[in-house]
């Protein structure tokens, strides 16, 4: 049977296989000034909601693959995805950044000038809602500038609502992504299973009824990758 594990970054075997994976293949080409944020991540109290370094990484080569000049994240933290991105558009694209909390932000925010990228940062201060309607409002109903990505990692109770508004802000082809939507692999466990919250168990619920919807729903070609903590892609197809 299998066990929560809270604490891990990964939901492979064993600790160890995750580890293998950054040291071959992310660390080694990992830019300076990423390395920078995910050591200042690492030693804050919530590093937790850092992303996983291989997971940005395959967002880096995602966005590059699909061409991306614009792109928005719910959820910034210390900004370890958001230089990712913005190191992975071109010179003249640009990466609306929406987080509750400019504190942590600014953590990272010298690497990410550091880095030469940071006219490429719209940074949003406010609940993910509340600016993700405000970019649809600043499109106008003729659509107006449209995103090629989406990650969203924010709050995770209101991933419908993200979902909703991302559809729209978001162009035909483009990518929609959603992190931990696997929660720890507590989706596929009994709702009591031991070491888990009530917290666990509220987000639990939660994304049973949004992995759920995701997979119904006919706007997305959708897949939800065993990776980091479960990320699923959702491919804008109508
Ligand atoms: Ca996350």
């Amino acid at each position: 049977m299998a066990t929560y594990r809270p604490d891990s970054h990964t939901l492979l075997k064993a600790d160890s296989i995750v580890e293998y994976v950054q040291e071959t293949t992310v660390y080694p080409r990992e830019h300076e000034c990423l390395r920078e944020i995910r050591n200042i991540t690492q030693k804050h109290p919530l590093s937790f909601m850092g992303s996983s370094p291989e997971q940005i990484q395959f967002f880096s080569l995602l966005l590059k693959m699909i061409g991306a000049r614009n792109a928005v994240e719910v959820g910034v933290f210390t900004g370890y995805s958001l230089l990712a991105t913005a190191l992975a558009l071109p010179d003249d694209g640009r990466v609306v950044a929406i987080d509750v909390s400019r504190d942590y932000y600014e953590l990272g925010r010298p690497a990410i000038e550091k880095a030469g990228v940071a006219h490429k940062v719209d940074f949003r201060q406010g609940d993910g809602l509340a600016v993700l309607d405000q970019l649809l409002a600043e499109a106008g109903d003729g659509g107006g500038k449209l995103f090629d990505f989406a990650y969203a990692d924010a709050n995770k109770e209101q991933y419908h609502g993200y979902h909703e508004r991302l559809l729209r802000l978001v162009r035909v082809g483009g990518v929609v992504a959603y992190d931990n939507t696997l929660w720890g692999g507590s989706v596929a466990m009994p709702r009591d299973t031991p070491g888990s919250s009530a917290y666990d168990r509220v987000v639990r619920d939660y994304m049973l009824g949004f992995n759920a919807m995701v997979a119904a729903d006919d706007r997305v070609e959708a897949c939800l990758l065993p990776a980091a903590d479960g990320v699923t892609l959702c491919r804008r197809i109508k």
